[in-house]
């Protein structure tokens, strides 16, 4: 019998998955791991949901509307479950979290919810659930001492393979009035130390150049292993500063570039900034979100900086780095927020002179305190109108920024053809500014340029292939095909 088995096996096909993810670059990294188990599983990529035997929704709560983009997707989905009753709905991510068995009480045809803090059983489960019926699973919380769940610590499938995003904290210790992922995410864990360094050196080794450390709170990163060592009585340091992860990572043979996202202002410590401004791989970009400039507004949000101390620390960090990019978030129309207030935020706008910024209306989100304060909700013709004078600023800073570099030579990555004219190409500088450039030679993803920087816009620059200076080194990844 066993050889027939054998037989029968080798011929069943693959099942197939598709992912969508909603949200954060925190969602796109857990997709990353979710697509990593299903192909160590034995599953392959879907192109699209007519094919696909799995499809996974990656929710997010934090945007806008999160709640009818999920069941809006559903609904569309059941229409081809209805059609092909075989295929499998999953539901992950944060609004899974939130809304736990919500999610199965409106879409009863979904087989399989889990949460942000189960990721790595996203396989298990859905074995688990082919074979008992529709399950969720939802942790309260991320086990401490596993790190193996930690998402960078399971297996991957990257889609571009010269850079990566390593995950070097989850959760977050802070209360910002209008956030729900402390809520979602849980209480800060920090991968150690030595974990990090080892990850990053396999990812250089298969050809990585350029690594994103991932945290809601990059910051203060090391604060949980400081307290857990002093707690076992560890006398030997622990190299717990975030500063410090930044030098060994940017020491890591192989590694040409090292990006960070998000930093609080609060948390952003001199030690950090001095780090940046030693290591050269660390690249001359500063995401700092401000979220507004009234000190009113920002104590409402629970903060903990002022306008002012903002500031500071940003001409702290420009001082140390002359040709740092700045980009921020900024919410529009926080409950609460008076004509004075948003004058603030754009007196603030204009002096940081950011090279990018995203703005954001104030969407309530149920489970934060600020959803709450219904009697404080500003007009939404109010915030469309603070909201397009907010634009204005802050494209006049970015085109000034960006015109400024015009004449200058650049080092880019290549990110591929240019998504508007595929006759271009487009590279990333490290300040993250995306440069197209026409070339006559065709450059793989992932090698490094001059480009002489010929034109600006507030949301590109344009320029000229001046040299190669570097090939990518990762490997081509060999598409899984069936049978
Ligand atoms: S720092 Fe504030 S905004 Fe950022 S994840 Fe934590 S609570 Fe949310």
């Amino acid at each position: 019998m066993e050889p027939l088995n054998e037989t029968i096996e080798s011929t069943e096909k693959p099942k197939s998955y598709l992912i969508r993810t909603f949200g954060c670059q925190m969602n796109e990294h857990d997709s990353e791991r979710i697509a990593g188990l299903m192909e160590a599983d034995g599953m392959i990529a879907a192109t699209d949901v007519e094919t696909a035997d799995v499809v996974v929704l990656n929710t997010c709560c934090i945007r806008e509307n999160a709640d009818n983009k999920l069941y809006g997707t559903l609904g569309q989905l059941k229409s081809v479950k209805d059609r092909r009753p075989g295929m499998e709905i999953v539901v992950s991510g944060c609004l899974a979290q939130k809304d736990q068995e919500g999610i199965r009480e409106r879409a009863p045809y979904v087989d399989l919810v889990f949460g942000t803090h189960n990721v790595h059983r996203a396989t298990d489960l859905l074995h688990r659930s082919r074979i008992e019926g529709p399950l969720t699973e939802i942790l309260a919380e991320t086990v401490a001492d596993d790190y193996e769940l930690f998402p960078s610590a399971m297996p991957a499938r990257r889609d571009q393979g010269h850079n990566a995003w390593v995950t070097i904290q989850i959760g977050c210790d802070n209360s910002c009035a209008f956030c729900i992922v402390p809520a979602v995410r849980g209480e800060e864990i920090s991968r150690p130390f030595d974990r990090l360094l080892a990850e990053v050196a396999g990812l250089a080794a298969d050809g990585v150049t350029e690594v994103t450390l991932l945290g809601q709170n990059v910051n203060s990163y090391g604060r949980d292993l400081t307290l857990a060592a002093r707690q076992a009585g560890g006398t030997e340091r622990v190299r717990p500063l975030f500063a410090d992860l930044l030098r060994a990572v940017g020491a890591v043979d192989g590694i040409r570039r090292v990006r960070y996202t998000s930093p609080h202002p609060k948390d952003l410590r001199p030690e950090t900034i001095l780090a940046m401004a030693e290591t050269p791989e660390v690249c001359d970009h500063l995401h700092l979100p401000v979220q507004s400039g009234s000190d009113r507004v920002l104590a409402a949000m629970h903060r903990g900086y002022t306008a002012e101390r903002y500031l500071e620390k940003l001409a702290a960090a420009r001082a140390a780095m002359p040709d740092l990019a700045v980009t921020t978030d900024i919410i529009v129309g926080f409950p609460g927020e008076t004509d004075e207030d948003f004058e603030c935020t754009l007196e603030l706008a204009a002096a940081a002179e950011y090279d990018s910024a995203y703005q954001f209306i104030y969407s309530p989100r149920a489970g934060t305190e600020a959803a709450e304060w219904a009697d404080q909700f500003v007009e939404p013709t109010v915030i469309t109108d603070r909201f397009d004078r907010l634009k204005v600023v802050l494209e006049r800073s970015a085109l000034a920024k960006h015109e400024a570099r015009i004449g200058r030579v650049e080092e880019v990555v290549i990110e591929g053809p240019s998504r508007k004219d595929p006759s271009v190409l487009s590279g990333r500088t490290g300040q993250n500014k995306l440069v197209h450039f026409a070339s006559a030679q065709s450059l793989r993803v992932g090698t490094y340029a001059e480009v002489l920087v010929t034109g600006a816009a507030p949301h590109f620059l344009r320029g000229e292939l001046v040299s190669v200076t570097a090939a990518a080194r990762h490997r081509t990844r060999i598409p899984v095909s069936a049978g």
